[in-house]
């Protein structure tokens, strides 16, 4: 649906009846009133190393304030400090209108670029992108400004930027002022174009000292103030230890080492090793039209995901393919499920309904039914991302070394381990992160998180003339994806409890059948196979095990003091250990979180143990 209208040549929605910036000059104007009216270029300059400002704004639009504040802060602030910017957008412009309204402003266009780039991965609710190496973060919200606010905490500077109170009174109304303060750390400044007494009233009643100043252009005047107080001093870690290198600690380290800090990666193998030592994963988002907090958390996920795979893993026939994931109507249940999705109508950028006739021609072989068609999937090597996620890092990698123990210091954790040789040695570090996935329950202080181990094995099956053709990944109660070296993947099976990594013929097997309901092609393939036990037995195939949490929701956050967790993450981790390595990252130095706070609350591991046996470490 389209959103922007144009009127003299300037951006305007035609919905609320008024301009997305002033008629003068669109960029002047938001300099003067917005970064000048939260004294913003002083405030960049004398950032403290290793510390963050957050910009918090009721309305995205075109994004030009957010490439302002991002231009300034590029400019002025000291090396080693970085900017958050969140925000809310109830009527995303789509790529066309974003493009066409950022065009307006040369001078921007290198930081417009970065932003067109991420745009097409945008997801209904809460979108978290990094910019310049992760020195900018923008959280953006995709919903109503009242849903969005009472969400989030921490923010410093307020551009107040919601159409006007005439054309648009839902944005500046006392509840939206009362979730302001809420949301603002003491000393937060905020600054806005009109000077409406209902503004001023509103947030001095919300407890901003309020002040009138002179306007932009042909407004007389403006407002600016702040809350009481000064914004508490968190000093933030320099030193980090992950243990796990799979892709929740790969992701987890390159998250901290983004924000400054010297991070050092255990593994008891190799990269990879685990259950991110598939050959090939895929992106997978089973959402239900629900959206309860694991389905917003999964979605939140897989947008975050697909951004963080353009930045570190490109396109390419070994380590990733953007082939398209079709998620198909193969029986009752999975036909309500998708139906109540279809009916969300979201942007079909994100999924659409296809038919029967329409999911063969985009798979290319003939499908049995329609379903679900999500352009921006596909599958991706693990090994491969996490090479690329330390890439150049600077992150001490030790494989071969087993943590035997974890124990709280004056200033922070001791990790004992243990390497190829059985030589004992240990490391310290302000936090530590444990990425482990199930083998946690070795580590004595960790035992009693409630992770299972579920064994999953994939079977790898040799093309056929007819399978060959096959595009996209296609998803019934199994998964098959296009063959990449003249080999398919099929998917997967769960065995709770059971650690084992041999494979199984009879697991073989299952895989193959979940085939036969979904293609006549696939039927065929999964019988000529089957049914030759010389060939069933000489498969090949991968066995690995995930940790699974009961509901599904992963452990992600602090534990104790300094020692967090990005665990549990099952058969999504490519999906949700990026955004988790985020929110464990943005925690545990004192910055605006991706996520809203609901979600972050039940990802914690430390409201999931068991108060029976609560997680306990001597020093
Ligand atoms: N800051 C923007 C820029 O730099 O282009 C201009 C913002 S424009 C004046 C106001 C924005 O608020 C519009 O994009 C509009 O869709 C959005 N908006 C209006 N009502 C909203 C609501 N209830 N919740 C969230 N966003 C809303």
């Amino acid at each position: 649906m389209r959103m922007l209208d144009w009127q003299n040549g300037q951006p305007y929605s035609a919905r609320f009846g008024d301009v997305y910036f002033s008629r003068d000059s669109g960029l002047e104007e938001k300099q003067y009133v917005f970064l000048q009216g939260n004294r913003l270029a002083e405030r960049f300059t004398l950032l403290p190393k290793g510390s963050a400002l957050s910009i918090g704004e009721t309305g995205f639009g075109t994004g030009l304030s957010f490439l302002c504040a991002w231009q300034l802060f590029d400019k002025v602030a000291p090396l080693r400090t970085s900017l958050d910017f969140f925000s809310v957008e109830k009527y995303p412009l789509d790529e066309e209108e974003l493009s066409a309204a950022l065009a307006l402003w040369p001078e921007l266009r290198p930081y417009a670029d970065e932003l067109m780039l991420r745009w097409r991965r945008r997801v209904p609710g809460w979108n978290r992108w990094s910019f310049a190496g992760g020195r900018v973060r923008l959280t953006l919200v995709i919903d109503d400004v009242t849903k969005a606010l009472p969400e989030t905490h921490g923010i410093d500077a307020w551009f107040l930027d919601g159409f006007s109170p005439g054309r648009n009174p839902e944005m500046w109304t006392q509840q939206i002022f009362h979730w302001i303060t809420c949301a603002s750390r003491a000393g937060a400044t905020f600054a806005t174009y009109t000077c409406a007494g209902v503004v001023r009233r509103g947030l001095e009643q919300a407890g901003f000292q309020v002040r009138k100043i002179s306007g932009f252009g042909r407004k007389r005047e403006m407002l600016q103030g702040e809350l009481p107080g000064a914004p508490p001093v968190r000093p933030a870690p320099s030193t980090a230890i992950v243990i796990g290198g799979g892709v929740a600690g790969c992701t987890a380290a390159s998250a901290l080492t983004n924000r400054g800090l010297v991070v050092e990666l255990l593994e008891s193998q190799t990269l990879g090793a685990g259950a991110s030592g598939n050959p090939i994963g895929i992106l997978h988002a089973r959402l239900s039209a629900g959206m309860n907090v694991l389905h917003r958390f999964v979605l939140a996920s897989y947008g975050h995901a697909l951004a963080l795979l353009d930045e570190k893993l490109p396109v390419d026939d070994v380590m990733r393919s953007e082939c398209g994931e079709l998620q198909l109507s193969f029986s009752a249940e999975e036909a309500r499920r998708i139906e109540k999705l279809a009916a969300l109508d979201w942007p079909s950028h994100v999924f659409r309904p296809v038919d029967a006739v329409e999911a063969s021609a985009l798979a290319g072989i003939e499908l049995s039914y329609g379903g679900l068609w999500f352009p921006g999937s596909g599958w991706l090597a693990p090994p491969q991302l996490c090479a690329a996620l330390l890439g150049r890092q600077a992150i001490t990698l030790y494989t071969g070394c087993t943590v035997k123990s974890l124990t709280p210091t004056s200033h922070g954790w001791r990790v004992q381990a243990e390497d190829r040789r059985k030589q004992a040695w240990s490391l310290e570090a302000e936090i530590v992160v444990v990425c482990t996935g199930y083998r946690v329950k070795s580590l004595p202080a960790l035992a009693n998180l409630p992770l299972t181990p579920v064994r999953g094995q994939l079977t790898l099956i040799p093309a056929t003339p007819a399978s060959q053709n096959l595009r996209t990944i296609v998803c019934g109660s199994g998964y098959l994806a296009p063959a990449v070296a003249g080999r398919h993947v099929v998917g997967a099976t769960h065995r709770f409890n059971d650690t084992s990594i041999n494979l199984n013929v009879s697991e073989h097997a299952e895989n193959l059948s979940r085939l036969r309901e979904i293609s006549p092609v696939l039927h065929k393939l999964s019988d000529d196979v089957t049914q030759d036990t010389r060939q069933l037995e000489q498969l090949d195939g991968r066995a690995s095990i995930r940790g699974s949490v009961p509901g599904a929701m992963p452990l992600v956050g602090e534990l104790l003091p300094g020692l967090y967790t990005s665990l549990g993450h099952g058969t999504r981790g490519l999906i949700t250990a990026g955004l988790s390595a985020e929110s464990v990252a943005a925690t545990a130095c004192g910055q605006l979180l991706p996520l809203p706070l609901s979600v972050v609350n039940a990802l914690s591991p430390a409201r999931r143990i068991s108060p029976a046996a609560p997680v306990s470490v001597k020093e």
